[in-house]
């Protein structure tokens, strides 16, 4: 089958290269001609794990262009897989998928089924539909489905391959068969329902993941201060079936691109549509909160921070990513650096991407060693492997003052039984 994939982020180059593993001949568009040379090399422009040796092995069924007309005009398929960014007022920012719906209109010249893969409010399909079907300038058939995608960066090729559910979204028969056809070697569960209903599948699943780890943020809060230690608690409760281990890790809150965009989404479509969504609303308040966990918890130790070597381990939104969307280090950082603070930060690999953002004042080094050297504070706000597996007795021997703030537990506490350093992490007692 032809298929065309436009926007080549995290969702769209993992679905165009996953789908020509499987023998499908994919052309995947960006508007970004940096980005579209770099894969023409071979080269993907994103960090994923898995994803560049894939790319290579399947680059005889790919191609990669800035043209959109060739792509979309003799496709089968066409997926939408661009950015729906966070707008002013929390609502999602459509403006990419009508661009690439007008591409369409302008240039399909058989009939095709268009897809869209990016997250979008419920109704939006149905908009996309009369949208083409209002501007297209050939005779031909366009259909819309919905298909949700569900991957996490870090594991996305993974994800896509081994889905747990592929969700087809449809008003009529054949696009669904199409779809079936596209996914037919991939080893999923599909579910075909509404489109509407596919639309809300997407937006409440990722709320409801969002709102589980608001959850224990706010029992882990409560940990803190009754003395009870969220480790422990969360052991005791994933064994219920019911409520499972995943998604159960206290930290300094979730960031990324989708889990904040998306809780804002929905609860600002609910509202728009006369719903109240408190659940949603506390989670988003509770997360707001607890991306500041720690620079509160610094001021236990230092009344400010003027002049304090602050060592930052991670800036990543999540291990697994080069992605800085939303990442806690992002609004953490500005304020010690307001405050006076020298700050140096590790991150094996989002450095680079930090960079852009900081080019200027921080000391970006390039081993764990480095970053924690002479510091007076060592804050954890990714729980990197190289983190985790870290020699916790090089703080002790590095720092100045070996003082540990973990935002995402990656230690046990008995491991700093026998030592001088302070260690601060969440939900659970602070040793030492
Ligand atoms: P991204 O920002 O990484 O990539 C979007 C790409 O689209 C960019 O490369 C951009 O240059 C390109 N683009 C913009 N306009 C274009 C146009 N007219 N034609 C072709 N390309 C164009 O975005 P992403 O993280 O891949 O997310 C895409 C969508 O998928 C969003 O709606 C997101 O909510 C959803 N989603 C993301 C994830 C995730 O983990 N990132 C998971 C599930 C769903």
């Amino acid at each position: 089958m032809k298929i065309a994939v436009a926007g080549t982020g995290y969702v769209g180059l993992v679905t165009g290269v996953c789908l020509a593993s499987k023998g499908h001949k994919v052309t995947c568009v960006d508007v970004d001609e940096n980005k579209v040379k770099k894969m023409q090399r071979g080269e993907s422009p994103i960090y994923e794990p898995g994803l560049p040796e894939l790319m290579k092995e399947s680059m005889e069924n790919l191609i990669f262009t800035t043209d959109y007309k060739s792509a979309y005009q003799d496709a089968d398929v066409i997926f939408i897989g661009v950015g729906t960014p966070e707008k002013y007022d929390g609502s999602a920012n459509l403006t990419y998928v009508f661009q690439v719906a007008k591409q369409i209109a302008q240039t399909a010249e058989k009939h095709c089924v268009v897809v869209l893969k990016s997250t979008v409010p419920i109704g939006t399909n149905d908009k996309i539909e009369s949208y083409i079907h209002n501007k297209q300038v050939n005779d031909v058939k366009i259909y819309v489905a919905s298909n949700p995608e569900f991957l996490s960066q870090g594991t996305a090729v993974h994800d896509t391959l081994h889905a747990s559910r592929i969700v087809i979204g449809v008003t009529e028969e054949y696009p669904a068969d199409v779809l079936k056809q596209v996914y037919e070697n991939f080893d999923a569960p599909k579910l075909v329902v509404e489109r509407r209903s596919a639309e809300m599948i997407k937006y409440a699943s990722n709320d409801f993941l969002a709102l589980k780890i608001s959850y224990i943020n706010e029992i882990a809060n409560l940990c803190e201060t009754v003395g009870a230690d969220i480790e422990e608690v969360t052991a005791g409760m994933g064994f219920d079936e019911r409520i499972g281990h995943r998604f159960l890790k206290s930290g300094i809150g979730y960031g990324g691109s989708c889990f904040p965009k998306d809780t804002k989404a929905l609860n600002w479509f609910a509202n728009f549509n006369d719903n109240e969504l408190r659940t949603i609303k506390a989670a988003i308040e509770v997360n707001e909160n607890q991306k500041f966990k720690l620079v509160k918890k610094a001021k236990k130790y230092y009344n400010d921070f003027l002049f304090l070597n602050v060592a930052i381990l991670g800036c990543t939104f999540k291990p697994g990513t080069d992605d800085l969307r939303e990442a806690p280090s992002l609004v953490n950082i500005p304020i010690l650096m307001e405050d006076g603070a020298y700050i140096r930060v590790w991150d094996p690999v989002g450095q680079e991407n930090f960079k852009k953002c900081f080019p200027e004042k921080i000391q970006y080094c390039s081993c764990i060693e480095d970053a924690i050297a002479g510091a007076d504070l060592c804050l954890i706000l990714t729980e990197w492997g190289e983190v985790k597996e870290f020699d916790i007795k090089k703080y002790e021997e590095l720092m100045k003052h070996p003082i540990v703030l973990d935002g995402r537990n990656c230690y046990n506490l008995s491991d700093f039984a026998n030592t001088r350093i302070t260690y601060d992490s969440i939900g659970r007692r602070t040793v030492n």
